[in-house]
């Protein structure tokens, strides 16, 4: 939970960018299904929705129009153009998180990650997953068979991309084995929520402290 008996924990941006196809979503699902003080950032798109997405749980699938006067009212924290579609992430869920003292996890994309961190500074935090291999992460995209040759051509090509700029995340953690993966993630959230800096009443807890006489 965000409070404890002694004052309240801040809370955190937790960006999780990864190529298509290394269990991003299965890993951000099950952490946001575990902590009850983790929100997931329901990006709002102009894609259309794939068969089993709903809408307002996976994305708010908006029109054109819709999108370009959210951008108009400054409505996205950040919003880019990803593969022809434009994807936003709507920023009033995100303050009303962070002003209860709870996160907000978003499952975005690497320019939008760092669009974020731009503007979040210490209260975000990026992980970057890592397939185990171009070759591995070629195997998964054919065997969920939901893009042609060419989309999985662009995605290893941007993965590439992507991977080179593993300096600029906080943590890297390698999905060769799902629990494993989903161990690190965990135990980082974990760690960030005790970060000293986001938790400022530890200052009154240690006057007390000091004050005791011994
Ligand atoms: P998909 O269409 O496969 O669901 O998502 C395509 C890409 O867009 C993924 O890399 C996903 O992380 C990214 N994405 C989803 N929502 C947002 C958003 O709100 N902002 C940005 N910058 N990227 C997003």
């Amino acid at each position: 939970m965000s409070n404890n008996p002694h004052g309240r924990t801040r809370g955190l941006l937790l960006m999780v960018v990864a190529p298509s196809g290394v269990g991003k979503t299965s890993l951000t699902r099950r952490l946001v299904a575990d902590h009850n003080d983790l929100h997931l950032s329901i990006s709002a798109t102009t894609r259309d929705p794939r068969p089993g997405e709903h809408d307002g749980r996976d994305y708010h699938f908006v029109g054109h129009d819709k999108f370009q006067a959210m951008i108009q009212d400054d409505a996205f924290l950040e919003w880019a153009e990803v593969y022809g579609n434009h994807y936003g992430s709507p920023r009033a869920p995100i303050m009303e998180a962070l002003d209860r003292g709870e996160s907000v996890l978003f499952d975005i994309d690497f320019q939008g990650a760092m669009k974020v961190h731009k503007q979040a500074g210490e209260d975000s935090v990026l992980v970057y997953i890592l397939p185990p291999s171009l070759a591995e992460m070629s195997r998964r995209l054919h065997a969920r068979s939901q893009d042609s040759e060419e989309v999985i051509h662009r995605r290893l090509a941007r993965a590439k991309d992507e991977v080179a700029a593993w300096e600029q995340f906080d943590y890297v953690i390698l999905n060769d084995d799902f629990d494993k993966a989903y161990s690190d993630l965990a135990h980082i959230y974990h760690a960030e929520r005790q970060k000293r800096v986001r938790n400022p009443w530890i200052g009154n807890l240690v006057g007390d402290l000091l004050r005791e006489e011994i």
